[in-house]
C-alpha cells in the first residue's frame, strides 16, 4: 500500500534576510499557508533564527538553519552548535547544500558527520545531493548520488543503521539547476528521486516509503505544480523565490 507522504516546502534565504525582511516575509507567509494541508519550513540565516523562531511560535509553520558544525561544543571558531540551534527552536537544518560543498570544500565525510551530530541531538538533517552538469553530461548522476548517500549511511551504525534516516529529509538539488533558472524538467528530477528512494529501499523498504525527498534547483509558482505531482517528489527546497511572500506562498499552494 502506498503511503501519503505530507509535503513540505522549505524557504533557504541563503545570505539574505535581515529584520525589515523577517517582519515582512514571515507573517504574510504564516497567513497565506495557514489553511494549507502542507508543512512550511523557514531557513533563515543564523542571525536571524531567533526572530523567524518567535514569529513561528504557535503557528504551523517551522524555523531550521543551513549548517551545523559537525562538533558539540568548544574551540571551533565561527560554528554553530546543535545545542544552540535547539535553543533558538530549530527542528531541521540543511546538512550538505552544495554551496557548503563547492564553495567552502565540505566533503561528502563532512557531509556525513554533521548529519549523524543533527541526528544525535534531535535535530531532522535534511541532507542535500546532486551533481554536477559535468556528471550528469558524462552519465555520473546516480554514481554521484549514491557516493553522497553512502558517505552518510557509513556513519549511521552509532544510531542504529539505516533507522537512522528515519525522519530525515533528502533534498535532490541537481547543482546546474540552482540559482541559474534553469530546472530539471519534472521526469529528470522524478527519476533522479525514484532513484534515491530505491537506494534506500535496498537498507530498508518502510523507512524508504515515509522519506520526504524535496526537489530543489529554480522552483518557482509556474513550475512548482508539475514537480510536486510526481509520485516521489514531496515538496520543494526553494532558494530564489522562497524571499518573496507572494511566490513562496504560491508555491506552498501547490504544495497543497
Ligand atoms: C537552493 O538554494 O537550495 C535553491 C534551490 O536555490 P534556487 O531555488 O534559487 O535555485
Amino acid at each position: 500500500m502506498q503511503q501519503v507522504r505530507r509535503k513540505l516546502v522549505a524557504g533557504n534565504w541563503k545570505m539574505h534576510g535581515y529584520p525589515a525582511l523577517v517582519a515582512e516575509l514571515v507573517p504574510n507567509v504564516v497567513a497565506a499557508t495557514q489553511n494549507l494541508n502542507m508543512d512550511v519550513l523557514f531557513i533563515p540565516p543564523y542571525t536571524s533564527l531567533a526572530a523567524v523562531s518567535e514569529q513561528v511560535k504557535n503557528t504551523h509553520c517551522f524555523v531550521g538553519a543551513q549548517s551545523v558544525s559537525e562538533y558539540p561544543e568548544g574551540a571551533y571558531t565561527g560554528e554553530v552548535s546543535t545545542r544552540m540551534l535547539l535553543d533558538l527552536g530549530c527542528k531541521f537544518t540543511l546538512v550538505g547544500h552544495s554551496e557548503r560543498r563547492s564553495i567552502f570544500g565540505e566533503s561528502n565525510a563532512d557531509v556525513a558527520a554533521k548529519f549523524l551530530a543533527a541526528k544525535q541531538a534531535g535535530i531532522e538533517p535534511i541532507l542535500c545531493v546532486g551533481e554536477t552538469l559535468q556528471q550528469r553530461e558524462s552519465g555520473d548522476t546516480e554514481q554521484c548520488i549514491d557516493r553522497q548517500l553512502q558517505a552518510v549511511v557509513d556513519v549511521l551504525d552509532s544510531i542504529g543503521g539505516a533507522d537512522g534516516l528515519n525522519g530525515a529529509i533528502v533534498a535532490y538539488e541537481p547543482v546546474w539547476a540552482i540559482g541559474t533558472g534553469r530546472t530539471a524538467s519534472a521526469e529528470q528530477a522524478q527519476a533522479v528521486h525514484a532513484f534515491i528512494r530505491d537506494e534506500i529501499a535496498e537498507l530498508n523498504s518502510d523507512i524508504a516509503e515515509e522519506l520526504k525527498i524535496l526537489y530543489g534547483g529554480s522552483v518557482n509558482e509556474s513550475n512548482a505544480g508539475e514537480l510536486f505531482a510526481q509520485k516521489d517528489i514531496d515538496g520543494g527546497l526553494i532558494g530564489g523565490s522562497s524571499l518573496k511572500a507572494d511566490s513562496f506562498s504560491a508555491i506552498c499552494q501547490a504544495a497543497s
